[in-house]
């Protein structure tokens, strides 16, 4: 347990820790804290005796009471070396981060175990969330751990086995005619009525606390020597955030130093504003126009902070990549033939890396790591478009014979 606060992205005030995600300014509020404190504790204590989760790191995280940590064993996921791929690709080292093997099976879990610890800290019982999917079973799963009650809305084409997983839960769950803004607006309309707690991208500090995690795990497991390049899967974005505040605060410990990775935003064609927005120099422009991208984590018009996105994408020498949904299916067989099940977006960071790689944006003697956000197994109007029959009858196998 450390000492913090938050501080704002674009003015720099410092306001005492809240549940809050926005400035007066407007700019995103983010945690900032007393590093002397960590360094001291993280001396004392090594990294080496604490827990497998994420929950090693809680020096550099805003929970005050151990006691109301809201954990079901969540991060430090196997960080794969990929031989078969470093070959095909002519890469040094491409390692995979698997971050499908999560509790609820996305990465969203980090997020939630961290807001959903700072809620129930404060007694929260009533908690909702606009989500393509995963956002909304992870925060099901976390509520239900934590006692409260959880509300959330999806988009009506959001895959139907992650709406079971959350009813699983025992969330209540409605299904929205329109997209993931949509469900927020819905959700700030009966807000205040209902009693909610918003845990939305954004809208409170520790999502994007929980998903920092992530940095700080490659980090380790790298022996503290930070990748060339990082390819992420971006919808919201709070992870690209996340990642690149992990550096800063890593840096500012002294455990780890040189050039930041270079973070490449990867979205699937027919709903790319950060792509948009990152080439056309226009930082604003994070609306995009018609959407007509596969409903998964990757499909988010309208981002909460694309701006600060953006700016930590020039910061850090990063990159675009819009991918099609082909692309995608292509290299989510790919992955599965590496023994690896990968959702869309998961798999779409093969997909960006495979054009990196053709366009020459990445040399042969660099460090990649990508992150498979999810697994296959969520997405199987995915699975059932693959281009062959997946299961065959014992009769068809018999009577070839
Ligand atoms: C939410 C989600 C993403 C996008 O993550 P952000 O940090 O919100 O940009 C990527 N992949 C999966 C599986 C997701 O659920
Ligand atoms: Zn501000």
């Amino acid at each position: 347990m450390n000492k913090c606060w938050l501080v704002c992205a674009e003015c720099r005030k410092q306001i005492p820790l809240a549940l809050i995600g926005r400035c007066d300014c407007g700019g995103t509020l983010l945690v900032e804290y007393d590093l002397e404190r960590a360094k001291h504790r993280l001396n004392s204590v090594p990294l080496s005796q604490r827990v497998t989760s994420l929950w090693r790191y809680s020096d550099m995280l805003p929970i005050q009471d151990e006691d109301k940590i809201v954990s079901l064993g969540e991060g430090w996921t196997p960080l794969l070396r990929m031989p078969n791929l470093e070959q095909f690709l002519n890469i040094h080292s491409i390692s995979v981060k698997r971050e499908e093997q999560n509790p609820s099976g996305s990465f969203k879990a980090r997020g939630f175990s961290v807001a959903v610890s700072l809620l129930h800290e404060r007694g929260i019982k009533k908690v909702t969330v606009p989500s393509n999917g995963n956002a909304a079973s992870a925060l099901a799963a976390y509520a239900a751990r934590a006692n409260m009650e959880s509300y959330l809305f999806v988009p009506k084409d959001c895959p139907g086995l992650i709406v079971e997983e959350s009813g699983n839960y025992g969330a209540h769950v409605y299904l929205v005619d329109g997209f993931i803004h949509d469900a927020g607006r819905i959700i700030e309309e009966g807000r205040e009525a209902e009693g909610w707690f918003n845990v939305g991208t954004l809208k409170e500090p520790g999502r994007v606390e929980g998903k920092k995690t992530m940095g700080y795990e490659i980090a380790e497991q790298l022996n503290w020597q930070l990748p060339d390049v990082i390819i992420y899967p971006t919808g919201g974005g709070s992870g690209v955030i996340g990642l690149w505040k992990a550096f800063h605060e890593m840096k500012g410990l002294g455990l780890v130093s040189g050039e930041f990775p270079r973070i490449v935003s990867v979205q699937e064609e027919g709903c790319t504003p950060i792509v948009d927005a990152f080439l056309n120099v226009n930082e604003s422009a994070c609306l995009n126009k018609e959407v007509t991208s596969a409903p998964t984590g990757l499909r988010v018009p309208q981002p909460p902070d694309g701006s600060l996105i953006v700016r930590i994408l020039r910061k850090v020498n990063g990159e675009v990549v819009a991918v099609t949904k082909e692309e995608i299916t292509a290299a989510q067989q790919m992955m599965g033939r590496l023994g690896i099940s990968s959702s869309p977006e998961g798999a779409s960071t093969l997909a960006g890396l495979i054009k990196l790689v053709e366009a020459g944006s990445i040399s042969s003697h660099e460090s990649v790591v990508m992150f498979n956000t999810s697994h296959a197994m969520k997405y199987l109007d995915w699975t059932n478009a693959l281009p062959y029959p997946i299961i065959r009858s014992y009769d068809e196998f018999v009577s070839k014979r």
